[in-house]
C-alpha cells in the first residue's frame, strides 16, 4: 500500500460519499502492537485530515480509511477519541455508505468483474 492507492481510494469515495469539508489522507508509521492502533480523524484548516497507520496490512490501510473516512462523513460531534459513542447509529449509517461505495466502485474493478 502506498500513500498514492490509498488518495486514488479517496478521490473514488469523495465522488460517491461527499463530505461538506475536503479530507486529506495522511499515512504514518506508528508500533502496531500499541493499543492496536489504526488511525484517526481529526478536523483540520480547511477540512479533515485521516491518519492512517502505514505498518498495517495493506487490507487493514484500506478499512482503516473507510472507517476514518465514515468519521468525517458524519462529523461535527464525532471526534475519534476511541468513545464508544463515536461508533453510533449514525456512524454505522455513515461507515455502511463508505463501505458500499468502495465494494461498488474500488474493489470490483480491482477485481476485474
Ligand atoms: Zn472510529
Amino acid at each position: 500500500m502506498t500513500t498514492k492507492k490509498l488518495r486514488e481510494v479517496m478521490r473514488k469515495l469523495r465522488k460517491r460519499v461527499p463530505t461538506d469539508k475536503p479530507i486529506r489522507v495522511i499515512r504514518r508509521p506508528y508500533p502496531v502492537e500499541i493499543n492496536e492502533f489504526m488511525g484517526y480523524c481529526i478536523e483540520g484548516r480547511p477540512g479533515y485530515r485521516v491518519i492512517v497507520n502505514s505498518n498495517l496490512s495493506p487490507e487493514m490501510q484500506v478499512e482503516t480509511l473507510l472507517h476514518e473516512y465514515a468519521h468525517a462523513l458524519c462529523w461535527p460531534g464525532q471526534l475519534e477519541v476511541g468513545r464508544i459513542e463515536a461508533h453510533d447509529s449514525l456512524w454505522g449509517i455513515a461507515y455502511a455508505r463508505t463501505f458500499r461505495a468502495y465494494y461498488e466502485e474500488i474493489s470490483r474493478k480491482e477485481r476485474n468483474y
